[in-house]
């Protein structure tokens, strides 16, 4: 595999998820974020992260979309600082666009109209994106999706330079099962619902892996990311059948062609920087072979980068399997051998080796 393949520069798409606002007074399904983070290191964080991004930019890399979470800033207690912040938005000058987080129901911190005023000034470049969880229990209530078009259309009449480029609406797997009670799973159901309310224009949904965020050492973190890749597999199959003559496309079927991850994802949180690994989405998995050590500059972190893909090629009581299969390479772009490694599983978890798509699915979203 050729260096530039697995680092910043040459055109390679790059997110960089920040995880700084805390405090959240929900309950939502599926959530596996940290609802109260430390930002104690965040003020001088992100001046080194500020160096490095102009360092990737200098080297020609792609500088998408920067990523404001874990908790939804309209109830976070640091929600007005985080959307005020210059220091954000010198981070966000780099960046394409801003994709933020929430719920899109409370105003508790701000009005959806200042919250579009405010992104306004923060989205430097233009590009705003929103990301929200769906509450399927809700699937067949129209005062719900009534409610969440007139709360993004607010937000939309607070742009008057800005751009909605995308609205992101997550499915969690785990709201699919509890949707579908003992009956079968009605994920894939559930998202064609969802994209035929016709929410927004730019709308795209996407369903939500159970992420381990919080390591997968911890058992049911581990049980719930393994138990669902291949269900959720099927259900991308499927959603990949039934859009295969729209234009454009609405719900995300991430791109498995090994030639095709181009994205490449940092998240931010508590001091500390991960790689993100890649299943069927981007998923910040915080254990110590993801962490990228300081200092945060362009070329220590591509030598991190490279070694962290070296260190999938040697063999462990995990791998074995690996070693002789013909999605090595793509698995190890992923890090989808580390994970195994991690999570202590010796059986396949890529979706490359579950999915009906051939030869590999091409018609993902990508990165426009
Ligand atoms: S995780 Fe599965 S698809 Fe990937 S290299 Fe290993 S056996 Fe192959």
């Amino acid at each position: 595999m050729k260096e530039a393949d697995v680092t910043m520069g040459d055109g390679r798409t790059i997110d960089l998820v920040l995880d700084i606002s805390t405090g959240c007074k929900f309950h939502c399904t599926g959530c596996q974020v940290r609802r109260e983070v430390d930002v104690s290191k965040v003020d001088s964080d992100l001046d080194e992260l500020a160096g490095f991004l102009e360092e990737i930019k200098a080297n020609g890399g792609r500088l998408h979309d920067l990523i404001l979470g874990p908790t939804d800033v309209m109830v976070a207690r640091n929600g007005v600082e985080i959307l005020k912040s210059e220091k954000v938005k010198r981070l966000a000058s780099y960046f394409e666009n801003v994709q933020l987080i929430s719920t899109f129901t409370d105003e508790s911190n701000v009005s959806f109209h200042e919250l579009g005023v405010l992104l306004d000034d923060l989205a430097v470049n233009g590009g705003v994106r929103l990301n929200t969880p769906f509450d399927t229990r809700k699937v067949d209530n129209p005062r719900y999706v009534e409610r969440m078009k007139r709360n993004l259309a607010a937000v939309e009449g607070g742009l008057t330079r800005g751009k909605i480029t995308k609205v992101f609406i997550g499915v969690p797997y785990v709201y699919g099962q509890k949707y579908a009670k003992d009956t079968n799973d009605l994920t894939s159901e559930i998202m064609m619902k969802i994209r035929d309310y016709e929410i927004h224009p730019k709308v795209n949904i996407d369903i939500l892996t159970p992420h381990p965020r919080n390591g997968l050492r911890d058992i049911i973190n581990n049980e719930n990311l393994l138990i669902s890749i291949e269900r959720m597999t099927e259900i991308l199959d499927e959603i990949a059948e039934d859009e295969v003559d729209r234009q454009p496309k609405s719900m995300t079927v991430h791109e498995l062609n090994p030639e095709e991850g181009r994205l490449l994802a940092f998240t931010y949180a508590e001091g500390r920087l991960y790689k993100n690994v890649f299943l069927q989405e981007s998923l910040a998995i915080f254990e110590s072979c993801f962490e990228i050590p300081k200092p945060w500059a362009y070329d220590p972190v591509k030598s991190v980068l490279v070694t962290m893909n070296l260190n999938q090629t040697f063999p462990t009581e995990f791998n074995a399997v690996c070693m002789e299969c013909e999605h090595n390479e793509a698995c190890r772009r992923r890090d989808v051998i580390s994970i195994k490694n991690v999570a202590g599983v010796a059986q396949c978890i890529s979706p490359l080796s579950f999915t009906r798509q051939k030869p590999y699915a091409t018609m993902a979203e990508g990165k426009e």
